[in-house]
């Protein structure tokens, strides 16, 4: 299964990425999270990244495509992939569209992860994530069984720089103004699977694997 997930931050697309990733034994490819690592690695590609991240901006593209390119050439893709946070604008969906063909493995779908404004904000403000495997939770609604710690790997949990009241907002823009349009690029291409993701998170999984199983 060769999937991207679509939709506003907050929308859950690492949550459930990690479910559906596990679902269909496919690598989670999150760009954020590619960032996240090499920012606290302060290497080049962090420090650069960085600069656009705390502001809510997209990274540009020649520095996102490049970096998405080398992750699809590494040798795990067998079963297919799951892109979370990628692609971000059209530009970004003609270049992946380039390098899957480009393969011959286009994409099978891309599956739109459908919130509302202010479950969104809500989500993102209350969101803590892991410092160390990233997996995200939620003050109210997805609590961690040690509070403060990471249920997967026992790391402290923090708050994104980018989680923060002034960020949020401008992610929320970036989004409308840049990355919405790509509903419609997949649309437009036949890929476009829409569910709501509102509700609890084992039945969002579940939705989305149903409606994935008739994908051809
Ligand atoms: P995320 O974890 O997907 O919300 O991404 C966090 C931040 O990383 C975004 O607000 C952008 O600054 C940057 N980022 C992640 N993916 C991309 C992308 N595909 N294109 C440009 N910037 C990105």
């Amino acid at each position: 299964m060769r999937l991207v997930l679509v939709g506003p931050p907050g929308a859950g697309k690492g949550t459930q990425a990690q479910f559906l990733a596990a679902h269909f034994s496919i690598p989670h490819i999150s760009t954020g999270d590619i960032f996240r690592a090499n920012l606290k690695g302060n290497t080049p590609l962090g420090i650069e990244a960085k600069k656009f991240m705390d502001k809510g901006e997209l990274v540009p593209d020649s520095v996102t495509n490049d970096m998405v390119k080398d992750r699809l050439n590494q040798g795990d893709l067998e079963n297919g992939f799951l892109l979370d946070g990628y692609p971000r604008n059209v530009a970004q969906a003609e270049v992946l569209r380039a390098i899957l063909a480009e393969k011959g493995t286009p994409l099978h779908a891309a599956l739109e992860l459908s919130v509302n404004n202010e479950e969104i904000i809500s989500r993102l403000s209350g969101r803590r994530s892991c410092s160390n495997c990233q997996r995200p939770f939620h003050i109210e609604n997805e609590k961690p069984a040690v509070e403060g710690a990471c249920d997967n790997c026992g790391s402290p949990l923090i708050q994104r720089e980018d989680d923060k009241a002034e960020v949020i907002k401008r992610r929320l823009e970036v989004y409308a103004e840049q990355t919405e349009p790509i509903i419609s690029f997949y649309r437009n291409e036949g890929l476009l699977i829409t569910i709501s993701a509102t509700g609890a998170v084992n039945e969002i999984t579940e939705s989305a694997i149903a409606a994935l199983s008739r994908v051809k």
